[in-house]
């Protein structure tokens, strides 16, 4: 990155850069991967570059569906510009099959479909490592209004509906992913992070049985392998698409 611009933030998979315009940020992501509150790292060289590219296109079409979003632009094949927003602090996971943590916590098996999509929010905080949360205590907290909470669930389940219909189109199955939101400058709510198969379970629906092909960050989580090949698939099925 030029370094006329200042790192404001570098997270686990992404570096924030300030902008010339201060209400911009320029957001650079990484190849590196880590799982388990960071316990599991790698590099996996091109996979920032798929990311950032598989997000554009996914902020792109929930913009033209009228979803406030931080994306402005794509810079290049691995940086985007977005509105500069303050992140609140929950990570909004919605899920439409049970898989991972829901399965490890409850007696609801592995695979099954929801009768309806569930929303589980963590409280963002690694030194806790990210704890179910409940309404009550966001409110106790004071980390957000209780309606801007609604507004943000509402939104959530409004994503759900256009993501869960745009990858049954390119044969994926959107199993669950993770959201998060924040503040804009003018107090709006604005969709931030990213959305790639680094925070959302996508599974290959052009399997003849009923065997899970992930084509998601639980190749890695898994040892599965095969990490870049799953995420180029992917890039390359919605570029065929739109
Ligand atoms: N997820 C995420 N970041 C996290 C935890 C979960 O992006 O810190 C995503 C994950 O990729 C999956 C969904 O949220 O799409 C639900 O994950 P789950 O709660 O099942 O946790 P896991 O089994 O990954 O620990």
């Amino acid at each position: 990155m030029n370094n006329k611009y200042e790192l404001i933030y570098e997270g686990k998979a992404k570096k924030i850069f300030t902008h010339d315009d201060a209400d911009k940020v320029i957001i650079e992501f990484k190849d590196d991967a880590t799982a388990f509150n960071a316990l599991k790292k790698a590099k996996f060289e091109g996979k920032g570059k798929l990311n950032c590219l598989i997000s554009t296109r996914i902020f792109e079409l929930l913009i033209q569906k009228k979803i406030p979003t931080h994306f402005l632009e794509l810079k290049n094949d691995n940086t985007m510009i977005a509105q500069k927003i303050n992140i609140i602090p929950l990570e909004i996971v919605l899920r439409n099959t049970a898989y991972g943590s829901l399965c490890k916590q409850t007696t609801i098996k592995s695979g099954t479909v929801l009768e309806k999509p569930l929303i589980d929010i963590y409280l963002k905080n690694d030194e806790l490592n990210d704890p179910l949360i409940t309404k009550d205590r966001i409110q106790l907290m004071k980390i957000i209004s209780a309606k801007d909470l609604e507004f943000i669930i509402d939104l959530t389940l409004k994503i759900n509906i256009i993501l869960k219909s745009f990858f049954e189109n390119i044969k994926l199955q959107l199993v669950d992913f993770k959201l998060e939101f924040g503040f804009d400058s003018k107090k709006n709510i604005l969709l931030g992070d990213e959305i790639s198969p680094d925070n959302c379970r996508l599974w290959d629906l052009n399997q003849k049985n009923d065997t899970i092909v992930s084509l998601d960050k639980d190749r890695f989580r898994n040892d599965l392998g095969g990490l870049i090949e799953a995420y180029s698939e992917i890039n390359r099925r919605i570029n065929d698409f739109l």
